[in-house]
């Protein structure tokens, strides 16, 4: 035992990373307990599962990076077995998200051997606004998902959006032990480069200047920098983004040591919702006496949030004179 320990997060976290040598800034995701805590409260099928877990690691990733008090959501709105996904992430650091989904599709994939996270959303979008709140206007970039992974489409997003070279990794799954699935352990993980060097002058990015599909003959001129800080990324394994005995600076290490990789204060992620019985309150009495009558039963009012499966109750009569 040392005789000073100096204790930091090493889960449920968002660390941020520089490489400066490269001109690159980066985040590392960690989320054990929080991931954990959420599949379960839902208890969705494993694939949807695991797809719900990569998006609360992307959102919270993303949403560390909010400058100003405010909230950061991700949705996905699909044709294919989920429908829909909604994340969001709320300063300091609270996450929370859900899915909707065909169970029938659903069940029908998960029979099959080869089911790949790309086969759960058929074509859509996804869509990602930043809202800061009254003071700063709401920003939204949506890109188009067609049968693809999400972080596929997010990188699509940055090279369209925000034509910032990027590369992600997310990994989602049960906690391994010695090799075997601990099934009820859920983990997720993510790892992001940008590059964003100080001198400015970005690489080209594919498909800036045009629409040209990706694997097209465009000529693209990447800074030598950037192709070694993504070609190092892509070395990275799903296990080294979910094994809780590897912290992320030793990931970092494991990567950047050789160009100096610096780490920043980390986001400290919190599972926790933002719905509240004033709020559901208000909201209800929003509606008119009719629509109130609707949901009336047993002259109770009953609203699960979606979100974390909190159930309100009140009393319908208590809208009379709203
Ligand atoms: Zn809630």
């Amino acid at each position: 035992m040392s005789d000073a320990i100096v204790t930091l997060p090493t889960d449920n976290l968002v660390l941020p990373f520089a490489v400066k040598p490269l001109g690159i800034r980066g985040r590392v995701v960690r989320l054990g307990s929080v991931a954990n805590d959420i599949i379960h409260r839902h208890k969705y099928p494993p694939s949807v599962s695991a797809l719900l877990a990569e998006a609360i690691a992307l959102t919270a990733m993303l949403g560390a990076s909010l400058k100003f008090d405010g909230k950061f959501i991700l949705q996905a709105s699909t044709n294919g077995a989920v429908t829909m996904l909604v994340c969001d992430f709320a300063t300091p650091g609270k996450v929370r998200g859900y899915a909707q989904f065909d169970a029938e599709k659903v069940a029908g994939l998960e029979a099959t051997d080869d089911l790949t996270p790309a086969d759960l959303f058929g074509t859509g979008h996804l869509a990602m606004t930043i809202d800061q709140g009254q003071h700063t206007d709401r920003y939204q970039g949506i890109v188009a998902l067609n049968d693809d992974t999400l972080s596929d489409a997010a990188h699509r997003y940055f090279l369209q959006s925000e034509q910032i070279p990027t590369r992600l990794r997310i990994a989602s799954g049960p906690l391994m032990s010695r090799g075997a699935a601990m099934a009820d352990i859920w983990r997720t993980g993510a790892v992001m480069v940008q590059h964003l060097p100080d001198d400015g002058g970005y690489s080209a990015i594919e498909g800036s200047s045009g629409d040209a599909p990706p694997g097209s003959e465009e000529e693209l001129v990447e800074d030598d920098n950037w192709v070694r800080a993504r070609v190092l990324m892509d070395t990275v394994e799903d296990h080294e983004l979910l094994d809780p005995t590897l912290a992320p600076e030793q990931l970092l290490y494991r990567l950047y040591h050789e160009d100096g990789v610096t780490v920043f204060p980390a986001v400290e992620i919190r599972d926790e919702c933002s719905c509240s019985r004033d709020r559901i309150e208000t909201v209800l009495g929003n509606f008119s006496d009719e629509e109130r009558a609707d949901m009336t039963e047993d002259g109770q009012i009953t609203v699960t949030c979606e979100f974390c499966s909190s159930r309100y109750s009140f009393a319908a009569r208590d809208f009379a004179d709203a």
